[in-house]
């Protein structure tokens, strides 16, 4: 049996946070194309379809030595590739340091669908509802079993309010905009946000994403002089909640907030 040293585990989850983060990369890219994440196994070139060698796929290494351009043909790769990565080893560092242990496998598995939802929404707009709806069921049976910092009931109550209310907002901004004003995908992010952080958790999500994605729209205005930008509100709000969610899980949050 091998015996972890628990300050060693936030060091060693960061390393491994590079190369999930680099099959997290993969799953967000193929399950937006209805391909299978595991198959092929191997990755390719988007462009000239080469498959790639085991040293063009070294975490964030590989992309810098490249110069963020594929070996065979010079496709420009996506700069999305080393943030997701990094962005991973970051937050499953930050998960080790901060979040008890009992609930650490659940907040890493949600911390990974929130990643996929970053780069789906950020590169084509779309959320999944299999990295956000759908999860509700087993969301609610972890927090049933205690492996999720939070009551049942708040889980449940929280995550239907949001829906109604969401839906409800969503409707009456799209019929004053005459456009759809909020995404559906957005409001199915925020089910889910709510079913895992409650109603502190979220309120403080929809607060700190609202300002990021102003602050997007703005420069999109200034610097692009892009007048009809759409925001990737949901990049955002997913974002916000896996940089916040390991303090929800610490015990005195609620007593100190
Ligand atoms: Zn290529």
């Amino acid at each position: 049996m091998i015996v972890i040293p628990n300050n060693m585990l936030p060091i060693l989850l960061g390393i491994f946070g590079l190369l999930w983060g680099s099959f997290l990369n993969v799953c967000a890219y193929r399950l937006i194309r209805d391909e299978t994440p595991w198959y092929p196994i191997r990755s390719y070139c988007p462009n000239c379809k080469q498959t790639l060698s085991w040293f063009d796929l070294l975490p964030v290494i590989s992309y810098l030595w490249l110069r963020g351009i594929c070996r065979s043909c010079s496709y420009k790769i996506n700069a999305i590739y080393p943030c997701i990565e990094l962005l991973t080893a970051v937050s499953f560092y930050l998960y080790a340091y901060f979040v008890p242990i009992s609930y650490l496998p659940t907040s890493l598995i949600w911390a990974s669908a929130l990643i996929i939802t970053i780069r789906t929404d950020w590169d084509d707009r779309v959320i999944l509802r299999i990295t956000s709806i759908f999860l509700l069921p087993l969301i609610y049976l972890a927090v049933y079993m205690n492996i999720l910092p939070i009551s049942l009931y708040e889980s449940v109550g929280t995550s239907i309010i949001v829906y109604v209310l969401f839906l409800v907002l969503r409707a009456g901004a799209s019929y004053y905009a005459k456009q759809e004003a909020l995404g559906l995908g957005d409001v199915e992010l925020l089910v889910a946000i709510a079913a895992t952080s409650g109603v502190i958790g979220t309120w403080l999500t929809i607060l700190i994403a609202s300002f990021l994605g102003l602050l997007h729209g703005l420069l999109a205005i200034y610097l692009y002089k892009q007048e009809k930008h759409l925001i990737p509100f949901g990049t955002y709000l997913a974002l916000t909640n896996l940089l916040i969610f390991p303090l929800l899980t610490l015990k005195d949050f609620y007593m100190n907030f």
